[in-house]
């Protein structure tokens, strides 16, 4: 462990790797896609190579993508932006850590719902800030909501009141989509707490239910404290490109880039060409992505259910199921998980390893495992028949 109190380990998608390696079971942990990108958008890179991109992009990304992004949130959101408020940032984790590092003031306070990306503490710790959370929790309707009276309680909090109010939806790992009523209800604690909120949009275009994604500076009155983080990977299949971006007001936008610039400076130059290109004409694609994911979706999760006592979550975004053992074993997760792994040739990733340990959702996930049907449908497939032969 980098740091002592251990916020600074081996990453759970790295451990749960190494141990379907091992074991040679199948991997359903890492929400790695198991398809390629579309073929327009790998020949839109191999053309931006072929036509000199290949040296230091701008700092702040290249003007293209920074466009692209801008008519993209536009277009999809209604969130208006130029693209002189868009940073190009190595991949969405690259955009929380300079976010995280240049907002939070040293000793601050972050208040984040959890479980939670495993980069969040480790980013936090790195600027000398503390993390409060808020747990997401299962509904008995099977569905997930947060405690918002304890967000409430926490937020108004005068001996630690939030620098920072981290909002990921749709939220990894159970898919809960704040509405706009959530974020207008955060924008104002936010307003209250004279804290940044930071977004962490990711799974945006990966929307299998009939809800619409908000963007939370959409709905938040005061939008110039709003900070959104959002990606390309996960809605082109396309995660190793790493292209990422952050949109505030320029002054924020400086600051980011100012952290930035000492983190990576500037990655990803023909992908970015890339992606700027194949952003314009975005829908398409994520469109049969969304079909696609909510086929392999049909696959795994019945097979989860066919399990009795497992309580698997339909997701309604992101590529996630969250499998509640708890009703079969006293094992918690990792323990089971890497039961089987060597048993059932089977890995998902254990929800307690995106918790606080001694948290209250640490506690209620003690005995959940995720596992993501963004893999291959041969893997999903074989995933499905290992929950058939469990059961
Ligand atoms: N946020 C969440 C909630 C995620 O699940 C992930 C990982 N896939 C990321 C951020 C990281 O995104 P990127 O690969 O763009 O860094
Ligand atoms: N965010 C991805 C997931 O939740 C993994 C990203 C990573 O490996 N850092 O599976």
């Amino acid at each position: 462990l980098i740091n002592g109190d251990g916020t600074i380990g081996e990453t759970v998608y790295g451990q749960m790797t190494a141990l379907a390696a091992r074991t040679g079971a199948v991997n359903l942990g890492q929400g790695a896609p198991g398809t390629d990108p579309p073929p327009e958008l790998i020949e839109a890179a191999a053309d931006a190579m072929r036509e000199g991109y290949n040296q230091y992009a701008p700092g702040q990304g290249f003007p293209a993508l920074r466009e692209a992004v801008a008519g993209q949130r536009r277009r999809d959101f209604g969130q208006e932006i130029s693209s002189d408020d868009v940073l190009y940032t190595c991949g969405a984790t690259e955009g929380l850590t300079a976010a995280i590092l240049a907002l939070l003031p040293r000793g601050g306070t972050v208040l984040a719902f959890e479980p939670f990306y495993d980069s969040y503490p480790a980013a936090i710790a790195a600027a000398g800030g503390s993390l409060v959370t808020v747990p997401i929790l299962p509904t008995a309707e099977g569905g997930f909501e947060p405690d918002w009276e304890r967000f409430d309680t926490a937020a108004a909090d005068a001996d630690a009141p939030p620098s920072l109010i981290l909002v990921n939806t749709p939220h990894n790992p159970t898919g809960f989509m704040f509405n706009t009523e959530d974020l207008a209800h955060i924008g104002d604690a936010a307003v209250a707490a004279d804290a940044w909120v930071l977004t962490d949009e990711v799974y945006e275009q990966l929307v299998l239910s009939d809800t619409t994604h908000v963007a939370p500076a959409t709905a938040i009155d005061d939008e110039a404290r709003v900070v959104t983080v959002s990606s390309a990977g996960k809605t082109w299949n396309a995660t190793g490109w790493k292209i990422g971006w952050v949109i505030a007001e320029p002054a924020v936008r400086e600051a980011v880039q100012a952290v930035k610039q000492f983190l990576t400076y500037t990655a990803g130059g023909p992908l970015q060409i890339g992606m700027a290109r194949a952003l314009d004409g975005a829908g398409d694609f994520a469109a049969e992505n969304r079909r696609s994911l909510r086929e392999r979706a049909e696959i795994l999760v019945p097979a989860c259910r066919g399990l009795p006592g497992a309580i698997a979550s339909t997701p309604a975004a992101g590529y996630f199921t969250v499998v509640d053992f708890s009703a079969l074993t006293d094992l918690d997760a990792f323990e089971l998980n890497d039961l089987l792994a060597r048993r059932y040739s089977l890995v998902g990733i254990p929800v307690p390893a995106l918790c606080r340990a001694g948290s209250s959702a640490h506690a209620a996930y003690r005995s959940s495992i995720r596992y993501s049907f963004c893999k291959s449908v041969a893997d999903v497939d074989r995933g499905a028949q290992l929950f058939d032969e469990l059961a």
